[in-house]
């Protein structure tokens, strides 16, 4: 098992890909932006961040973020853990709140994912402050989270 230090050097992987889709609710576009975070020069966590532009409700991004072993091949993907979160404007607050939901939401279940965290399980896991590590790296700098959540 490897030790995580306390404080890490987070950047993105070199591919990171975009996409979008259409709500099955409202037919507003989705955005959908994924990549690997690398923690001192090595693969850290995956990640699939969904930003959601509902005709009815506030403008939201949903993060999803999976950690385990990256790049032995799928047979190595037995520990992976995937925690989510839901980032959004708080009524009379100028800052995002994120709130943990439960993981994997948006996906089909499968051995990338893993074991997908709901909220009482990711509370009392120990990764916990990881995700919320890795989560706020991803709102402060991937250009689509950012731009979702403080550009309007
Ligand atoms: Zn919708």
């Amino acid at each position: 098992m490897i030790e995580h230090h306390v404080r890490m050097l987070l950047t993105f992987g070199p591919d990171r890909q975009t996409r979008e889709f259409t709500c099955d609710c409202c037919n507003a576009p989705i955005e959908r932006a994924w990549d690997f975070i690398y923690a001192d020069g090595a693969p850290h966590a995956a990640y699939f961040a969904n930003c959601y532009h509902h005709t009815d409700r506030d403008h939201d991004a949903w993060i999803d973020v999976i950690f385990g072993t990256w790049g032995g091949g799928s047979d190595q993907w037995s520990d992976h853990v995937a925690f989510a979160c839901r980032i959004g404007p708080v009524v009379g607050q100028t800052t995002p709140a994120s709130t943990l939901v439960t993981a994997g939401l948006a996906h089909p279940d499968g051995p990338l994912f893993g074991l997908k965290l709901d909220r009482e399980a990711a509370l009392q896991h120990p990764r916990l402050n990881e995700f919320w590590k890795v989560s706020d790296f991803i709102l402060e700098n991937d250009p689509l989270v950012l731009g979702h959540i403080y550009g309007h």
